[in-house]
């Protein structure tokens, strides 16, 4: 398969070399094809860890020279992915598990009373981590362009109360790999004095993120989907409503003092900054990969990166406009094959006549493409795009119910990148 071959052929832009099983003889793709899930880590971020290793110790804790050089390595990471992300003076890193994780911390911190607006296309981790005693959430409907996604959130913003206001919103969709026109949406939200955090899992991957540019107020992804092992996230961004609320977790290196009162309590005074948030022992060798995955991309350098990502894109979309029973899904274009709405390497469609679970099987089965099949954890959005049939009740990606030549209740995602 020649288009197997191809969007495999990006892996060698930072001398990426995986290992990929056979299938029949064939190289199976899958790794390569389902980036938007988990993109497989750099050789280059495998080694680095390896050089790491020796000088593992524990950190912050320790007088000993691997903890210290532990330690720096730690403080170190945190200040390459500070610049990755091009953050504002006053900005933090708080290492996190992933993207999911990283909005749970900054739900758990938003002051009470905050009102949080965020469009129900969003993927699940970024949709329903606000649904929580104290806050209130809007879910704006989905939008079918940038300008009206822009005209959607000021109207929501106007008739919103004087309190604290958080927008959440995704900078490249996982389902349809469309991007979000964040910066515009971004300026509409400080009108009304609202906050901003981009679901930076698709985007950072693909494109520079800059903080100072897009002026959101934080910014999460995850190491796992940015060439770094499974395991460690990033929330990024503004230090004081983090530094105003209770520790994520309790224990260790989240306190400064612990000490026991006279009426035999026990009074706690918490840490400020990134350690308020990462109590226990952190997850290092995570947080040292993903500071490697962002020296590798940044290195590489995102021009070249999108230059190869964009004409893999063309590609695929002119050999799926060649099969007249492929539909490709899409929020912003109404004749989604020539649509010009920047995307990044993740385009999801459904073949008619086809279950789309079926379709998957057979490509990985027949041909050794492995494709991703389900809702993609973005079943509203999914719903819209396939005309506003019922899901299933299913998880992310269960197999839909449909027999072949009914109706699609889901999709198919094809997802690579030029990493
Ligand atoms: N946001 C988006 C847009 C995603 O695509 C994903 C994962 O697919 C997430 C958030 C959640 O990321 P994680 O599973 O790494 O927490």
């Amino acid at each position: 398969m020649s288009v197997t071959t191809d969007l495999c052929a990006p892996l060698a832009v930072l001398g990426h070399d995986v290992q990929v099983p056979l299938v029949n003889g064939e190289k199976v793709a899958y790794a390569a094809l389902d980036y938007a899930a988990s993109s497989p880590a750099l050789q280059r971020v495998w080694d680095d860890v390896a050089a790491y290793a020796p000088y593992y110790g524990s950190v912050h804790r320790g007088a000993g020279y691997l903890s210290q050089l532990s330690t720096d390595l730690f403080e170190q990471s945190r200040r390459t992915v500070e610049e990755f992300l091009d953050l504002r003076e006053g900005d933090q890193v708080v290492f996190t598990r992933a993207t999911t994780d990283s909005l749970n911390l900054l739900a758990g911190a938003l002051p009470a009373g905050t009102e949080v607006f965020v469009f129900e296309t969003e993927h699940h981790a970024s949709l329903l981590p606000w649904r929580r005693d104290g806050l209130t959430v809007s879910y704006l409907r989905a939008p079918r362009s940038h300008a009206e996604a822009v005209a959607a959130l000021d109207t929501a913003l106007a008739g919103a109360g004087e309190g604290t206001k958080l927008f959440c919103v995704t900078g490249a969709s996982n389902v349809t790999g469309e991007l979000w026109p964040v910066a515009e949406l971004t300026r509409t939200a400080h009108r009304y004095g609202a906050r901003v955090v981009l679901d930076a899992a698709q985007l950072a991957p693909h494109h520079r993120v800059s903080v100072r540019e897009l002026d959101v107020d934080w910014v999460a992804f995850s190491g796992h989907k940015l060439y770094a092992p499974f395991g460690s996230g990033v929330l990024a961004g503004r230090r004081d409503w983090l530094d105003a609320a209770e520790p994520y977790l309790a224990g260790g290196g989240a306190t400064r003092t612990v000490a026991r009162e006279a009426d035999g309590s026990v009074a706690v005074e918490w840490n400020s900054g990134p350690a308020r948030h990462e109590a226990g022992s952190p997850n290092v060798i995570g947080a040292y990969a993903i500071a490697a995955a962002c020296r590798a991309l940044s290195e590489a350098g995102f021009d070249a990166l999108e230059a190869r990502e964009q004409q893999l894109i063309a590609r695929l979309k002119a050999g799926l406009a060649e099969i007249p029973e492929v539909k490709v899904l899409s929020l912003f274009g109404d004749t989604p094959l020539l649509t010009d709405v920047a995307r990044v390497g993740v385009l999801s469609f459904v073949v008619q006549g086809w279950n789309s679970s079926h379709f998957s099987a057979a490509l990985s089965a027949e041909y050794g493409i492995g494709v991703r099949d389900g809702l993609f954890c973005a079943h509203p959005l999914v719903r819209t795009l396939l005309g506003g049939e019922e899901a299933p009740p299913s998880e992310c990606g269960a197999p839909e119910a449909s027999l072949p030549g009914e109706r699609s209740l889901n999709a198919i995602r094809v997802s690579f990148g030029a990493g």
